[in-house]
């Protein structure tokens, strides 16, 4: 999910849709039946969201990402094209003459770069993708430079020397340095470390109770799972579906742009998280999303308000499975879904998200069965299209 940062909060608000309870559009429904016969395992969409999880990729940088795409999505492709910004697009091809569907998962993660070695050996940084800076302070991260990892800590002055007017305030990213042991510059720079080294949050994958886990870019392996999940669930399609893993999505839906118009598609549905809103502090009016209830549907965000007709696929699509579903509008933020919207004479989208908890942080919460049923209703909203349009 994009992070809108330069929007302030009460800026751009659609306050008389956010205010509804969740309810489908007021749209002629259309009858469908087609049934979903294959069952999804969660052992794999545990384990492919513990290994694109614990990998790093962070913006810019999402080549151990994209690989273990081609990996995974290999099996349900009939071919696989890596595009000059190097977005991974697998092509499951139809019948001539039906819809081209683009999904579309991010594969980048919000997190930090080296921007300065100090000559104390310190790596200053600018910050990937929307990051609140008071979550910094004392993680954890690895730095990812040309051959290695090395283990680092986010330090600050300590508080035992702050001034109470200091220890009040916000520290601003720009007063954080990451301290990876090095003695001075020299022995950073002899260690690998250079300015242009990604730095991720070191978490590591676990799983929660029966259902939830917890981990590090679910924002938006998630929706990379979903997407590999629905690949594997759909099997022969009438439609050409093109499952795109973008590049560049938190600094601004960038690697969606050029995906989108390199695939020129009919449709497009992008997975990707949103706010779960079921923890203390967030008011109704907010979200109504809530972890383990069915991905969400979009109404409209910061960028997108999505077509009707979309909308109304899915709903139908989940009402004649029987997926749970949850409906959502007025967030502020949005997906590669708006950009690609815009893409040459327009293309109606779609989100179908995951609400996963603490998104754009070093670590995030969400139920498995969410995914399970996104990729679900994906799969079942493909294997209609051509009801629809
Ligand atoms: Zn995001």
């Amino acid at each position: 999910m994009f992070l809108f940062i330069h929007l302030q909060k009460g800026g751009w608000r659609s306050s008389k849709l956010a205010m509804m309870q969740p309810q489908p559009f007021n749209i002629k429904p259309v009858n469908l039946h087609t049934t979903l016969t294959k069952k999804v395992p969660s052992l794999s969409i545990n384990q492919n969201l513990e290994r694109l999880s614990n990998a790093c990729g962070v913006t810019g940088r999402e080549s151990q990402v994209r690989d273990l795409m081609v990996e995974l999505l290999k099996p349900y492709a009939d071919e696989i094209q890596i595009d000059k910004l190097e977005n991974v697009i697998a092509i499951k091809k139809g019948k001539p003459k039906k819809p081209k569907i683009m999904l579309a998962a991010h594969m980048d993660e919000i997190g930090l770069m080296v921007k300065t070695i100090t000559k104390e050996g310190f790596l200053q940084f600018s910050k990937m993708g929307g990051i609140d800076d008071r979550i910094l302070p004392a993680q954890k991260v690895t730095v990812y430079t040309a051959k290695n990892t090395y283990p680092g800590i986010i330090g600050s002055k300590p508080p035992h020397i702050q001034k109470e007017e200091e220890r009040k305030k916000i520290i601003s990213f720009d007063e954080l340095f990451i301290d990876v042991g090095a003695a001075n510059r020299e022995d950073a720079q002899s260690m690998g470390v250079a300015v242009g080294d990604s730095v991720s949050f070191d978490t590591t994958y676990q799983t929660l109770g029966e259902d939830a886990a917890l981990g590090k870019a679910f924002d938006n392996r998630a929706g990379c799972v979903t997407m590999i999940e629905a690949m594997r669930l759909m099997e022969k399609t009438e439609c050409t579906v093109f499952a795109v893993g973008t590049v560049q999505e938190e600094v601004g839906l960038r690697g969606a742009a050029t995906a989108a118009f390199g695939v020129d598609p009919d449709l497009a549905i992008v997975l990707d998280v949103t706010i779960a809103g079921d923890v203390p502090g967030v008011r109704e009016f907010d979200t109504t999303v809530k972890m383990g209830k069915g991905p969400a549907l979009t109404i409209s965000d910061s960028g997108l308000i999505t077509h009707p007709k979309i909308l109304r696929w899915f709903i139908d699509t989940a009402q004649q499975q029987k997926i749970p579903y949850q409906i959502e509008s007025g967030l502020l933020g949005s997906t590669d879904a708006a950009r690609i919207s815009i893409t040459r004479q327009g293309i109606p989208s779609g989100t179908i998200s995951i609400p996963t908890r603490y998104i754009h942080s070093p670590c995030g919460m969400l139920n498995l069965k969410d995914i399970e049923n996104a990729a679900k209703l994906t799969a079942a909203a493909i294997k209609t299209a051509t009801k629809h349009f």
